[in-house]
C-alpha cells in the first residue's frame, strides 16, 4: 500500500523531465509504487467500457425521424438540459449518447457542490442545482439522487483569504445561504483531525454537500423520460446537417448517426471534451482544451466520518469526504494537456502522473496530518474540459442558428449542471436565458479569438493554475495578451500606460508615473520548463494591487479623475465596437432594435438601450444618425436608405454584434451591419478645458449653439478627417473623436500639444470606472444586465414609451410599469471611507434587501459609491417612497456601514457640466 507521504518521496527521488507542452495521454511507468496500485471506483462500468464497444450493439432504442431538439452527450450537462427542457414543457426532446450515460467525464467526478462563489449569478445557479438534486428530483421520481449534505469548509491561511471568505459570507446573506466564519479553535472542534495551527480562520457552509454522478444522471434521465423526452444510448452523432435560408443564414437541419438521422432545427452540444469535435461537424468554433484532472482516494481514516468537505485554496487542494475515507485533489501549476482527444475513451482514466500530483500532497498532509500515514486506495485521473476564462461555454453559436453550446465546465459541471441546464432550456425555448448569463455566453469572446490556438491554450492554462487564487478586483490575465492592439498602443505604452485586457484588446487601465510596463509573452509561470520572466514590471504592478483595501495606486487614479473634473483628460477608447447599420430597411430595423428614438435628423447622437423580449437590457450604446452618402469614406460607407453609426463598449462588441444580427435575421430586415472596429480609433477628451483645447485642433465652432450636446459632425482635426461627437461617459463637457486608423497618432499628438497648457493628462479605464459611477452612468453587465429592465435601472428616459413606435421589449416594459416595479437600482454613499467592489449586502431597516452590483470610490465627492437593486421583502412594489423611507447600511466582510440612498446622482445632479455650465 502506498501512502501520500511515500508518493511524495518517490516523486522527489525520481524527478522526471518536465513534461513538454503538448504531451499526450501520460504513461507514468517510471513513477514506481503508487501508480502500480491504481484501481478505480465504478469498476464494473470500467470493465464493461474496456470490452467490446457497446456502440456496435446499436442504439438503446429506435431513433425518431424528427425531434424539436437533440441534445448531444449524456453527461451531467446533457442530462440536466434534457430534464429542464422536458420540465419547461418542450416536447420532442431527444438525448443521444455515444456510449452510456455518464461515460465521459461525469462518471468519475468528485461531485462537490459549494454554494458560495464570488458571483451573484453563480450563487443562483448553484442554488438551483442543489434544489434539484437534494429535493426536487426525489419528490418527482421517488428516487434518491445520492446527495449528501455534509457541509463545506473553506480554509484561510492568510488575512486576504479570510477577507475573501467574508465577502462571500456577506453575499450569501442576500441569497439566504447560511455560512459562518470560524476561528481556528472552532474549526478544530468541528473537524478534530485538522491542523489549525497555521490558520487565520475558516468559512463553514453547513448546507454544502456532495453529488453522486450516477445517481443524479439516472434520476434526471428517468424524470425527463417520464415527461416524454427520449434518451438513446450507444448512438454517436457523426454529423450535423446545416441549411442556408433565403437570407444567407446558416441554420441547423438535423443530426446524423451511424444508425440514421434525425431532422431537427435545434442541437445542443453537451459533448464535454468532445465538444470541439462536435462543433467542427457544424463549422462552429468551441474554444476549450482537454486536460487531465485528478484526485486520489485514501484508505479508511478513523474519525473522518461525517466531516465536511474542505477546500484549502492557498494549498490549492480539496479534501472530499468519501464514506470513511478522503478524496484528495487540486489544481496544479503544470496540468497535462490531452492533445489528441480520442473518441474511443468511455469510462476511461489516465494513469496518474505523480510528479504533477505531488504538488498537492504536502498541502493535504499539512491540513489533515493523519494523511501522512494513510494509504492510497485508488487514483482517479480523467479528462475534463477547460476554457480560456474558466467559465463554461453556453448559448447559441454566432456561426449557426439553432446550434447551442453547453460545454467547457472547468471541473464544476456537476455543481453548475442544474442551474446551467435550466438556463439552457430557457435559452432554447424562449430565445434567452432567465438570468444574466453573459459571463458564460459564447458571445463574450470576440470571434477572432475563439479559434486562436495560442490564446485558447495560454488562457486556459492560466485560468486552471489560478483557479484557487483569491479573486481580486483589479487583477488581469498575463496569458493570451497583445492579441488586439489599437493604433495608439505604442504611443501610450511609452507614456506609462498600464493596460487591461478586454475582448482581446489591450485598453488603457491607468498611467504609471514611473515608466513603461509592457505586457510580455506568456511564460506559463515557469511551468513546462519555460523560463519565468524575472524582472516583470507589469506583473509587479498587478501584484501590488492584490488587496481588498484601497489599492496602492489609488492616488494615481485619483489624480487622473481630479484632472478630468478640474481641467481635462484624454481617454483612448479605441477598443470600442464601431458598427454601421445601413440600407433600405435600416430605419425600420433601428426603430425596432433601439429603445430610444434614434431616427432623429442626421447629425444627432442618441444614448439608447437594446432590449430583449422580456424588457431586459442587452446593451447600452450610442447611435448616431448619418446623412445619406453615395460615396464611401473611411468614416462612413456608401449606402442607400438610412444609415446609423453605432458605438458600443469594446468588451461586449461580439455580444452586441450577435444580438443585432439575430434580431435582423428574425425580422428578415434588408439592411447591412458593417464592422469598422479595427479601422477606426477613438479618443475622448473630457473636462472643463476640453472645449478650449479642441478649439485649437478642430476646424469648427465648438460653442453650445454651434455644437450642442448629443450631436456629431465630420470635421478636420489637425488636418485629418474625424467624426467628432459631443458626448460624455464621465459627466463632463467633452467630445469623442472617431478617427481613421492612420490618423490616430497625429490627431492624438495634436490634442496633447494643444492641451499641455490646460493641464490635459492621459487617463485610463480605472478613472472612467470611478468617474462614471460618480456621475451615475450605468455599466452594462454590472449595474445594467439582460435581467434588468431600463425602468428598474432608472433609464426610463431611454425608452420611447410615449411614442406609438413599437420596439423590442416594449410590451414587457409596459406590463412592468402597469404592475409596478418589484426592484429598483439605488445609489448609496457612505461617510466611512471604506473600499467596496460589489457583492456587499444591502440592509434596509434591519433586513437584507439586495446586494451591491458595482462600487467604487468617487474622488470629487470624496466618498465610496455603491449601486445595487433593492426589493421589498414583503413582495410589494418598490416605489420611490419606499426607497426614500429606508434606513440603510451596507455589509462588507461581515461589518455594516451606514449608507445614504440617493434617487439622483450625488455628483452634479442637474447635469450642468455636460452642458458646459461650470
Ligand atoms: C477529477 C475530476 C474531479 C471533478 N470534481 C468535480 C466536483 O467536485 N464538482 C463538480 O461540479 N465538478 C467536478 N468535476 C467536473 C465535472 O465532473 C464535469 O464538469 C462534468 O462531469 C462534465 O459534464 P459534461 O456533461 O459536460 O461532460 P461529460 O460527462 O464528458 O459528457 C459528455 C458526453 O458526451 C458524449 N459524447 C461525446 N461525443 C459524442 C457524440 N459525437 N455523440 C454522442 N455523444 C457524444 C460522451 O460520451 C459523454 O458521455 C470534476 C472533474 C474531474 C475530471
Amino acid at each position: 500500500m502506498a501512502s501520500l507521504s511515500r508518493a511524495l518521496r518517490v516523486a522527489a527521488a525520481h524527478p522526471r523531465q518536465s513534461p513538454t507542452r503538448g504531451m499526450g495521454p501520460c504513461n507514468l511507468s517510471s513513477a514506481a509504487g503508487p501508480t502500480a496500485e491504481k484501481s478505480v471506483p465504478y469498476q464494473r462500468t470500467l470493465k464493461e467500457g474496456q470490452g467490446t464497444s457497446v456502440v456496435a450493439q446499436g442504439p438503446s432504442r429506435p431513433l425518431p425521424s424528427t425531434a424539436n431538439v437533440v441534445v448531444i452527450g449524456g453527461g451531467s450537462l446533457g442530462c440536466q438540459t434534457l430534464y429542464h427542457l422536458a420540465k419547461l414543457g418542450m416536447s420532442g426532446a431527444v438525448l443521444l449518447e455515444r456510449e452510456r450515460l455518464t461515460s465521459g467525464t461525469t462518471w468519475h467526478t468528485a461531485g462537490l457542490l459549494w454554494q458560495l462563489r464570488p458571483s451573484d449569478v453563480e450563487v443562483e445557479l448553484l442554488a438551483h442545482t442543489r434544489r434539484v438534486v437534494s429535493r426536487e428530483l426525489e419528490e418527482e421520481t421517488g428516487l434518491h439522487t445520492g446527495w449528501i449534505q455534509n457541509g463545506g469548509l473553506f480554509i484561510a491561511s492568510n488575512r486576504q483569504r479570510l477577507d475573501e471568505y467574508k465577502r462571500l459570507m456577506s453575499l450569501g446573506k442576500a441569497y439566504g445561504v447560511e455560512s459562518h466564519v470560524l476561528s481556528p479553535a472552532e474549526t478544530k472542534t468541528l473537524y478534530p483531525l485538522m491542523n489549525v495551527d497555521d490558520l487565520y480562520g475558516t468559512l463553514y457552509v453547513p448546507h454544502d454537500g456532495t453529488m453522486d454522478p450516477a445517481g443524479t444522471c439516472t434520476t434526471l434521465a428517468r424524470a425527463a423520460s417520464a415527461r416524454g423526452a427520449q434518451v438513446i444510448e450507444n448512438c454517436p452523432v457523426t454529423g450535423i446537417r446545416v441549411w442556408t435560408d433565403d437570407f444567407g443564414v446558416r441554420r441547423v437541419a438535423g443530426v446524423e448517426t451511424q444508425h440514421g438521422s434525425i431532422q431537427t432545427p435545434c442541437v445542443v452540444n453537451c459533448a464535454g471534451v468532445w465538444a470541439s469535435a462536435v462543433g467542427r461537424m457544424a463549422g462552429v468554433k468551441v474554444p476549450l482544451v482537454a486536460m487531465h484532472h485528478a484526485y486520489v482516494v485514501t484508505e479508511r481514516i478513523e474519525g473522518i466520518q461525517n466531516m465536511p468537505n474542505v477546500r484549502d485554496h492557498d494549498a490549492s487542494v480539496y479534501l472530499r469526504l468519501q464514506g470513511d475515507a478522503l478524496s484528495v485533489g487540486g489544481y496544479e501549476a503544470n496540468p497535462i494537456f490531452w492533445e489528441e482527444v480520442s473518441d474511443k475513451f468511455a469510462f476511461g482514466l489516465f494513469d496518474l502522473d505523480w510528479e504533477v500530483f505531488t504538488q498537492h500532497i504536502e498541502g493535504a498532509i499539512n491540513r489533515v496530518p493523519v494523511l501522512d500515514k494513510t494509504g492510497i486506495k485508488s487514483t482517479v485521473c480523467g479528462p475534463e474540459s477547460f476554457t480560456p476564462d474558466h467559465k463554461p461555454l453556453m448559448g447559441e453559436a454566432p456561426e449557426l442558428r439553432g446550434f447551442f453550446l453547453g460545454c467547457g465546465f472547468n471541473s464544476a459541471g456537476m455543481m453548475l449542471g442544474g442551474g446551467c441546464g435550466q438556463e439552457l432550456a430557457h435559452w432554447i425555448i424562449h430565445g434567452r436565458p432567465e438570468k444574466d448569463m453573459h459571463g458564460y455566453d459564447i458571445r463574450r469572446f470576440h470571434h477572432s479569438l475563439t479559434d486562436h490556438p495560442r490564446w485558447i491554450r495560454e488562457r486556459s492554462h492560466e485560468s486552471y493554475a489560478k483557479n484557487y487564487s483569491v479573486v481580486f478586483p483589479h487583477d488581469e490575465p498575463l496569458a493570451g495578451r497583445n492579441m488586439r492592439r489599437d493604433p495608439l498602443h505604442e504611443e501610450l505604452l511609452g507614456q506609462g500606460c498600464v493596460f487591461q485586457e478586454r475582448h482581446g484588446w489591450e485598453r488603457p487601465g491607468w498611467f504609471h508615473p514611473r515608466g513603461p510596463a509592457p505586457v510580455l509573452e506568456y511564460d506559463y509561470y515557469g511551468a513546462y520548463g519555460s523560463r519565468a520572466h524575472e524582472d516583470y514590471a507589469y506583473r509587479r504592478l498587478l501584484a501590488d494591487e492584490y488587496t481588498f483595501a484601497f489599492p496602492p495606486h489609488h492616488d494615481t487614479i485619483k489624480k487622473e479623475c481630479l484632472a478630468c473634473r478640474g481641467a481635462a483628460a484624454v481617454f483612448d477608447m479605441s477598443y470600442f465596437g464601431k458598427f454601421y447599420l445601413v440600407g433600405l430597411d435600416a430605419r425600420k430595423a433601428a426603430d425596432w432594435l433601439f429603445s430610444a428614438d434614434v431616427s432623429r435628423p442626421p447629425g444627432s447622437t442618441v444614448y439608447t438601450c437594446m432590449l430583449n423580449h422580456h424588457g431586459g437590457t442587452e446593451s447600452d450604446l450610442t447611435v448616431s444618425r448619418l446623412a445619406p452618402s453615395h460615396q464611401a469614406s473611411p468614416l462612413a460607407p456608401a449606402f442607400e436608405g438610412d444609415g446609423y453609426y453605432l458605438a458600443v463598449g469594446g468588451a461586449v462588441a461580439q455580444h452586441n454584434w450577435s444580438h443585432i444580427t439575430t434580431v435582423l435575421q428574425d425580422q428578415k430586415s434588408q439592411c447591412q451591419l458593417i464592422d469598422s472596429s479595427e479601422d477606426l480609433g477613438m479618443i475622448s477628451i473630457q473636462g472643463p478645458a476640453s472645449r478650449a483645447i479642441l478649439q485649437e485642433v478642430l476646424d469648427a465652432d465648438l460653442s453650445n449653439e454651434a455644437f450642442p450636446f448629443s450631436t456629431h459632425k465630420l470635421l478636420r482635426a489637425a488636418g485629418h478627417l474625424v467624426r467628432a461627437m459631443r458626448l460624455s461617459f464621465v459627466g463632463e463637457l467633452g467630445w469623442e473623436l472617431h478617427i481613421p486608423k492612420a490618423s490616430c497618432v497625429p490627431v492624438y499628438r495634436a490634442v496633447m500639444a494643444a492641451g499641455a497648457k490646460h493641464g490635459l493628462i492621459n487617463a485610463g479605464y480605472r478613472a472612467i470606472d470611478s468617474l462614471s459611477i460618480e456621475k451615475g452612468y450605468r455599466h452594462w453587465h454590472a449595474d445594467l444586465r439582460p435581467d434588468d429592465s431600463p425602468l428598474e435601472a432608472g433609464l426610463a428616459f431611454t425608452c420611447k414609451l410615449k411614442s406609438p413606435v413599437p420596439f423590442l421589449g416594449r410590451e414587457a416594459l409596459e406590463q412592468q410599469r402597469a404592475a409596478g416595479l418589484r426592484r429598483r437600482l439605488v445609489c448609496f454613499t457612505m461617510e466611512d471611507k471604506v473600499p467596496m467592489f460589489g457583492l456587499e449586502a444591502i440592509w434596509r431597516n434591519g433586513q437584507v434587501v439586495g446586494h451591491v452590483r458595482r462600487a467604487d470610490f468617487g474622488f470629487a465627492i470624496d466618498k465610496t459609491i455603491a449601486y445595487g437593486y433593492i426589493h421589498d421583502p414583503s413582495g410589494g412594489p418598490v416605489s420611490l417612497d419606499f426607497v426614500k423611507s429606508g434606513d440603510y447600511a451596507l455589509e462588507r466582510m461581515g461589518v455594516t456601514y451606514g449608507a445614504q440612498a440617493h434617487l439622483k446622482s450625488p455628483f452634479d445632479p442637474n447635469n450642468k457640466r455636460v452642458k458646459g455650465i461650470y
